[in-house]
């Protein structure tokens, strides 16, 4: 009974695409970290992709709304912020998404986290033709998740997903 609640959760928040990448799920970005039912309370962990970003209130409104919609009234999100996120959590495919989606996926693991979080000079390969020729346009792209770069190659514009 309870897997199968768990499993109809799980459907419903699949259903959920991160507000900034609507090509991926939140499931996908492995912002869930895990999903507890007890005597119908559903408590959803969620673990923040980005600090301060503006789009998690947004997906919390998202998961209350979605799971309420499938008559789960009694449910309570937790922020997890430790172990933090790292993209080291989304799968080989899940790149591949955000790759096709025009993102430069991260290249680097988190291990690394200080220093793309603070360097400038950090190569990024275009997403579109994989050259290494692009300029950092603007440190913050879209949102404050993402810098824009510029691709030398074939003269597009195109957002890098910041290594955390
Ligand atoms: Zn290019």
């Amino acid at each position: 009974m309870k897997e199968d609640i768990k499993k109809i959760v799980l459907d419903t928040l699949s259903q959920i695409s991160d507000p900034e990448i609507p090509v991926v799920n939140i499931i996908e970005m492995g912002m869930i970290r895990d999903i507890k039912i007890e005597e119908g309370e559903i408590k959803v962990l969620l673990t923040p992709t980005y600090s301060g970003c503006p789009a998690m209130r947004q997906i919390e409104d998202d998961i209350l709304f979605s799971l309420g919609k499938k008559g789960f009234s009694d449910v309570t999100i937790e922020t997890v912020l430790s172990p933090a996120w790292t993209t080291d959590w989304l799968s080989e495919g899940t790149k591949e998404k955000l790759k096709k989606y025009g993102i430069a996926p991260p290249v680097k693991n988190s291990s690394d986290n200080i220093f793309n979080i603070i360097s400038t000079t950090q190569t990024v390969n275009c997403p579109f033709c994989d050259s290494s020729n692009t300029d950092l346009k603007s440190f913050f792209g879209s949102t404050a998740c993402k810098s824009l770069y510029y691709c030398n190659n074939c003269q597009q514009p195109f957002e890098h997903f910041k290594c955390h």
